[in-house]
C-alpha cells in the first residue's frame, strides 16, 4: 500500500519503520525535516516503567500547592487560564479515582510493550549504538512519600522484574554526585536513554529513507477523506491508501477538520543542556516531587522538566529553567552555572487523560492517528508504530486500542 506519514518527529519516523517492516511504500511529509518539533530537545529517556497517568488523584491534591509557586513544576499563565480551562476541567475529571484507574490500566498495557518494540526497532533501523541501557534512578528526599509509593513499585516490577529499592548510601554508590538529602530511591536497571533525542530521530529518519521511504518537504494544509484519502500540501493534492497523522501538537487542527475534536493542549516543557559535559552522572535521574530529570546525553548533561500551560505562541519564560537549574545545583555536584548552558522550550502534545491517540479517524478508515503522546512520545514511539502497522494490516492489535481512540472525547 502507499502510505503518507505526516510528521517527521519521533512518532512519525517510528511509524514509518513499522510500516516499512510490512513492505508498504512510505512517504514522510514534514514542513521542515526530521526532528523539527518537540522530538529534538526532550530529555532522551525511554521511560518504560512510567506507569502513572499525569492526570492522577496525587497530582490533583498537589495542584493548589504547585500553583502557589509561580516557578514550581506546574504553572498556568494568567493570560492563558481561560483558554486552558476546558482542558483543565477534563484533566481534573480524568484524575478522579475511577477514570484514573482505567487510564492507568491502558497506560500500563502500552508501557509493557515499550522495551521490546524499541529493541526491535533499533535493531532493524541499525541505531542500537544510540540506545544506552544504563538504567535509571528515581530519588526521594521525603521518606513518607517513598513509603506511600511502595504499592506502586510492585506494579512497576511487573514491567521490570529487576527493579530494586535503594537506600541513601546505595544511591550514592550508583551516583556519587547526588546530594545526601536523597534518602531512598528506585533503581530501574533496564531503563534506557538515547544518545541525544535529535540525533536519534534524525538517525531513524535517515535509516527509514535507506530502507526505501521517501521524503517530501511540505506543509500539510488539510487531510481529505475522498474515495481514497489525500493530503493538500503546497497547493497540490497527494493521494494514498493510508494517511497517518503524526504531527505532534500540530495534529489538532488537522484532526479537528476531519471531525475529531481532540482536546490537545501544549504542556510546555523546558530544559538546559551543558554541551560536551559528560561523566557527572551515569544514568537518567528523576527527582521525585521536583518536576525535572537529569540526563547524561552523549552531547552533554541535560536538565529538563516543568509544565507550563501558555499556548503555542507565547515566548518562553526561562525563569522556569533557572528555577530547576538552581535546585539541580544543590542536588548534584558538578552542575555548571546557568550562563554556560543552552536553554530550550518544547511543546508536549498532551491529552487531558494522559493517553495518546492511536487509531482511526471518524472520517475515513484509511486515515489514522498517532499523536498526543505528552510526556512519553520518545518512550512510546516504537510501540505506537507497531500498533499502527497492525491496524493498517487489519491484524489483531497487541493491546486493546479502545482507550486510545480519538472518538473517546
Ligand atoms: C522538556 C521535555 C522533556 C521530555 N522528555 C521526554 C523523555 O525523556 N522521554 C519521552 O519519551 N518523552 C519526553 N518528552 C516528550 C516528547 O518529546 C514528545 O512526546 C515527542 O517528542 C512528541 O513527538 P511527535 O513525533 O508526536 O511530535 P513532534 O516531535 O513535535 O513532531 C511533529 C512534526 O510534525 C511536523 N508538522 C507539524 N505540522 C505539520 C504540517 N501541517 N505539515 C507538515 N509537517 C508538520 C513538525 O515539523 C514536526 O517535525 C519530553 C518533552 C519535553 C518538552
Amino acid at each position: 500500500m502507499k502510505i503518507i506519514v505526516i510528521g517527521a518527529g519521533i512518532v512519525g519516523v517510528a511509524g514509518a519503520h513499522a510500516l516499512l517492516d510490512d513492505g508498504h511504500a512510505v512517504e514522510i511529509i514534514d514542513r521542515e525535516g526530521p526532528a523539527a518539533g518537540t522530538s529534538q530537545g526532550n530529555a532522551g529517556g525511554i521511560a518504560n516503567t512510567e506507569i502513572t497517568p499525569l492526570a492522577s488523584p496525587k497530582i490533583l491534591r498537589r495542584v493548589p500547592h504547585f500553583l502557589l509557586d509561580p516557578l514550581g513544576p506546574l504553572a498556568i499563565r494568567p493570560a492563558y487560564a481561560l483558554k486552558a480551562a476546558p482542558w483543565l476541567l477534563r484533566f481534573a475529571a480524568s484524575a478522579r479515582p475511577g477514570p484514573y484507574k482505567r487510564n492507568a490500566e491502558a497506560l500500563f498495557q502500552l508501557q509493557a510493550r515499550v522495551a521490546d518494540t524499541w529493541r526491535a526497532m533499533a535493531a532493524k533501523a541499525g541505531v542500537e549504538r544510540l540506545v544506552h541501557r544504563r538504567g535509571g534512578l528515581t530519588v526521594y528526599d521525603d521518606a513518607a512519600t517513598f513509603e506511600r509509593h511502595r504499592p506502586f513499585f510492585e506494579r512497576q516490577r511487573e514491567i521490570d522484574g529487576d527493579l530494586e529499592l535503594v537506600d541513601g548510601p546505595a544511591i550514592r554508590r550508583l551516583e556519587p554526585a547526588l546530594s545526601e538529602r536523597f534518602i531512598a530511591g528506585l533503581h530501574h536497571p533496564n531503563t534506557a536513554h538515547v544518545s541525544d533525542p535529535r540525533v536519534m530521530t534524525v538517525a531513524l529518519f535517515e535509516s527509514a529513507i535507506a530502507r526505501g521511504a521517501t521524503f517530501r518537504k511540505a506543509h500539510v494544509d488539510a487531510i481529505e477523506a475522498g474515495v481514497r484519502p489525500s493530503v493538500r500540501a503546497g497547493g497540490e493534492k497527494h493521494e494514498a491508501d493510508v494517511i497517518l497523522l503524526a504531527a505532534g501538537i500540530w495534529s489538532k487542527p488537522l484532526a479537528s477538520a476531519l471531525g475529531d475534536r481532540v482536546p490537545l493542549e501544549t504542556e510546555r516543557g523546558y530544559n538546559i543542556s551543558f554541551p560536551d559535559l559528560t561523566g557527572v552522572i551515569a544514568r537518567m535521574i528523576s527527582f521525585e516531587g521536583h518536576g525535572f530529570v537529569a540526563s547524561p546525553l552523549d552531547t552533554g548533561l541535560r536538565l529538563g522538566g516543568a509544565v507550563e500551560l501558555a499556548g503555542l505562541a507565547a515566548a518562553p519564560n526561562h525563569a522556569r529553567t533557572r528555577a530547576f537549574h538552581e535546585k539541580a545545583r544543590s542536588f548534584l555536584a558538578g552542575v555548571p552555572p546557568f550562563e554556560s548552558g543552552k536553554v530550550w522550550m518544547g511543546h508536549r502534545p498532551s491529552t487531558p487523560d494522559s493517553l495518546p491517540v492511536i487509531g482511526r479517524s471518524r472520517a475515513h478508515s484509511g486515515i489514522l492517528y498517532a499523536f498526543g503522546h505528552g510526556h512519553y512520545g520518545l518512550t512510546q514511539s516504537a510501540a505506537t508504530g507497531e500498533l499502527i502497522a497492525q491496524l493498517v494490516a487489519s491484524r489483531p492489535t497487541a493491546i486493546d486500542l479502545t482507550p486510545f481512540s480519538a472518538q473517546r472525547f
